[in-house]
């Protein structure tokens, strides 16, 4: 691990103040951050421990709900309106990592988390262009069962891992943040980036902003939300698909839905144009099978996970049929 001073700071505009310069990092749990300077991939100079900062849910009078970025994965999963309100969220959540982590894990570091490509870690022996710009991609032409299927690029093949991010994208969520330029506000689906020839940039953050927050807007659908994650084993392991979805039915005709891919794509992969072919048709098994198949049409498969198109596709499937019956039986 290389030297490195660390600060703790007081509230947003001096962890600001203390991120300016060049070479800082954030610090949230640390449960990533710190397993990657121990690999000597990230190399801070300082770090700036924002665990301080505001770890409160506020329930706002419009709705929805305000997220301080420092609040434990723990927490988010276990309150009362995100059970009852954003289902997803808390199932997203609690299908990651274990108990231990996500009590460390903050809501900030988890949707920064870096990928888990095999080929990123190791430092010593691989080429990878998201951690050494223009060095090359052995995962192209290496074992790459877990890899993208949607959106790659020749740079760069790798997932995004986090579970509680592509919730996220399902819930409308907006990412609020501080830098030295003032604050602003993204869509969580405008948030990450696909790789195109700078794999390297994983967000559209500048250098030394800072989630604040994350917001979710008021949405009643969202109550009408569950989130599953296919994996080789049945906890501790990251996703090779994962499935968001909502869904509000009338009268056997989709009113309104939110469909995100998790473990296929460099960000959280909102369906969108499932989303648009299921809008105003029927919810039937054939309609949510077209859907999913529109969405998985420009899929790329690599050596490995030609697997995942069907995965994905039966996924979507069978999570949209499962909340239609459940919401023709009223148990939603
Ligand atoms: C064994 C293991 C299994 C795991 N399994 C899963 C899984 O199945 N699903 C899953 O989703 N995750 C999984 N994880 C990942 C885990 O969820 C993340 O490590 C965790 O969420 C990161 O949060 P953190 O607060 O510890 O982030 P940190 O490690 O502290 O930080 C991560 C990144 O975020 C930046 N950062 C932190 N806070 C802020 C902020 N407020 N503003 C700007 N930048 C910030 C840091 O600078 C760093 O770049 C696993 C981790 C491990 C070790």
């Amino acid at each position: 691990m290389n030297p490195f001073t660390y600060a703790r700071a007081t509230d947003a505009a001096d962890a600001v103040r203390l991120a300016s310069t060049t070479q800082a990092k954030y610090l949230g749990g640390g449960t990533n951050l710190v397993d990657l300077m121990r690999e000597t991939i990230e190399r801070p100079a300082s770090l700036v421990d924002v665990t301080g900062l505001p770890s409160t849910i506020e329930e706002r009078a419009d709705g929805s709900l305000l997220i301080g970025a420092a609040v434990r994965n723990t927490a988010l999963a276990e309150h009362r309106a995100v059970r009852t309100r954003y289902p997803v969220l808390s199932r997203a959540i609690l299908a990651g990592a274990s108990a231990q982590i996500r009590n460390m894990a903050t809501v900030g570091g988890n949707i920064l988390q870096r990928t888990r490509c095999a080929y990123f870690y190791d430092a010593e022996g691989s080429r990878c262009n998201k951690r050494e710009p223009g060095q090359g991609c052995d995962a192209i032409d290496g074992h790459n069962r877990t890899h993208a299927i949607l959106g790659a690029s020749p740079a760069c093949v790798a997932t995004h891992p986090s579970d509680m991010g592509v919730a996220l994208a399902a819930l409308d969520a907006v990412v609020h943040l501080q830098g030295a330029r003032g604050t602003r506000t993204l869509p969580l689906t405008e948030f990450h980036r696909l790789p195109g020839d700078q794999p390297e940039l994983e967000t559209e953050l500048e250098p030394g902003e800072l989630i604040t927050a994350v917001e979710l807007p008021a949405l009643q659908l969202a109550a009408h939300s569950t989130y599953r994650k296919v994996r080789d084993r049945a906890s501790y392991a990251f996703a090779l698909v994962s499935v968001a979805a909502a869904l509000e039915v009338e009268g056997g005709t989709v009113k309104d839905v939110r469909l995100v891919l998790g473990g296929v794509a460099h960000k959280p992969w909102r369906a969108w144009k499932a989303e648009a072919a299921l809008r105003g048709g029927p919810a039937t098994e054939q309609a949510f099978r077209t859907a999913a198949e529109a969405e998985l049409a420009d899929a790329v498969p690599l050596r490995d996970n030609a697997f995942k198109i069907e995965l994905a596709q039966r996924t979507m499937v069978a999570v949209l049929g499962d909340l239609a019956a459940r919401t023709a039986r009223g148990d939603m």
